[in-house]
């Protein structure tokens, strides 16, 4: 039997950075993760000197982003590396791709009068004018948005990248206008949209697991959380298996999608219930290479739609992750999770990005020292369509029960995306637990 302040259930990124937030204010924290090994999706793989991301990872915002923040916090020192220019890669070759106004109008891949619609009336009106507190703008779609400022098909395919490279959705029907526009936003004000954290994920959450532990938190590892204890409408402990541990305050860390699995259904609302099972998130299929040699000296996103994906030289960002003289090279390939539940079509794909992949670089295939490929129902916990919004996605707080927080990637923080919602929600998670407990 243990008694501390609050038990987390989940070893992510958004349990541990909650974990470590609370440790660091003094407060007796416990982590139960259920494998054998801390980062979640986040999680990084070692292997024969390359330190490999969960597919390829990179920080929105970089030094401005929500990880950041959360080592600002706590006072922790994190190197960030900028990458180069993104480029859009297709049977052509590579493509400089608009990154921003200045992108914008130096593209090639759109006309003058497609540049003036995009710089114009997206940049200068559109975007700064929204109104981001209003609903409306959350629920209408990137389409609807582009067959009003009558967009041509090379602006619809620039959205496309977009949408894919900024918030992980190309389906601009389902879309959600103002989630898209939002991130857009904040990745402009930004000085890089994106960067690469030295060492990998892993230097992050190496530094968390030291601050928890530093600070007298525990963490257990290889224990699955079974059930939530509720009593009288309060959480109070959870079960694994014959253990029980008692706390104030237990914090889910983990998607809401699996919410129900430890907690019994009749204590929330059925609403709710449903809103949690139901959501959707993004899905993939990751492709890692160990490369004997450098293949290419690129240092930006390369972006693709045939098929739609993206990637990078993660080691021509940050050369600490691959041995001297040898590259690592990732790349996402982006799908539907029915797509992905279907073997047939997810095999057929999983090679036809692999080809692809093979075209594009035509060196690849003979340096490969090793190489690694993920089919991935879930990449990010939620996709940001038109019905899961901030205003649709589940808050940090659980209705109907007190002392039962949720955090990660699947709530309703606004603004960003991915891990960001993620870390994000640990930061103000823990300003609510903090307030409670005092
Ligand atoms: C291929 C890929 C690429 C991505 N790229 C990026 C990117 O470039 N940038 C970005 O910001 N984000 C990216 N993401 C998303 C990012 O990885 C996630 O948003 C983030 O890792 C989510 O962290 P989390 O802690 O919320 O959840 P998770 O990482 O899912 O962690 C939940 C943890 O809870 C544990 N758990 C679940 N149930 C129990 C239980 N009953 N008992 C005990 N433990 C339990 C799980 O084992 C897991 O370790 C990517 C994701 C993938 C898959």
């Amino acid at each position: 039997m243990s008694d501390v302040d609050v038990i987390i259930v989940g070893g992510g990124v958004a349990g541990l950075s909650l974990g470590a937030l609370l440790a660091n204010k003094g407060k007796k924290i416990m982590l139960i993760e259920k494998s054998n090994k801390l980062g979640g999706r986040g999680q990084v793989w070692e292997k024969d000197g390359y330190l490999v991301d969960f597919g390829l990872h990179s920080f929105r915002r970089g030094r401005k982003g929500e990880a950041a923040r959360i080592a600002r916090e706590l006072g922790l020192k994190l190197k960030f590396c900028p990458p180069g220019p993104v480029k859009f890669l297709d049977e052509n070759g590579f493509h400089a791709f608009p990154n921003g106004v200045i992108g914008a109008i130096k593209t090639k891949l759109l006309t003058a009068k497609e540049k003036l619609k995009f710089v114009y009336q997206f940049f200068f009106k559109d975007l700064r004018r929204m109104d981001f507190d209003s609903e409306d703008v959350y629920r209408k779609s990137v389409k609807d948005y582009l067959d009003e400022i009558n967009a041509s098909e090379n602006l619809q395919r620039l959205f496309r990248m977009v949408s894919m490279s900024a918030i992980i959705s190309e389906d601009l029907e389902h879309t959600s206008m103002g989630e898209l526009f939002s991130v857009i936003k904040a990745l402009l004000k930004a000085r890089h949209n994106v960067e690469s954290l030295k060492g990998s994920w892993k230097t992050l959450i190496d530094l968390l697991k030291e601050t928890i532990e530093k600070n007298g938190g525990e963490i257990v590892l290889g224990k699955k959380v079974d059930a939530i204890i509720i009593k009288n409408k309060k959480a109070v402990g959870v079960k694994c298996g014959e253990d029980e541990f008692k706390a104030r305050i237990i914090t889910c860390a983990f998607p809401a999608q699996h919410l129900f699995n430890i907690l019994d259904e009749s204590s929330c609302p059925p609403e709710f219930v449903s809103k949690c099972k139901n959501l959707i998130p993004t899905a993939g299929i990751t492709y890692d290479f160990g490369l004997k040699n450098k293949i290419s000296d690129m240092k930006g996103v390369f972006l693709t739609l045939e098929p739609s994906g993206m990637g990078h030289f993660t080691s021509n960002i940050d050369p600490t992750v691959a041995p001297e003289g040898k590259q690592l090279l990732a790349y996402l390939v982006l799908a539907t999770p029915e797509e992905l539940q279907d073997k047939q079509k997810a095999k057929e794909l999983q090679d036809l990005g692999k080809r692809k992949l093979f075209e594009y670089f035509p060196e690849l295939e003979q340096n490969i020292e090793w190489e690694r490929s993920m089919i991935l129902t879930i990449l990010d916990g939620v996709e940001l369509r038109i019905d899961q919004t901030i205003y649709d996605r589940p808050s940090l707080e659980i209705p109907e029960l007190d002392n039962l927080y949720l955090i990660g990637d699947t709530t309703n923080m606004s603004a960003c995306t991915s891990g960001d919602i993620a870390y994000a929600s640990a930061l103000e998670c823990s300003k609510l637990i903090e307030e409670k407990l005092q």
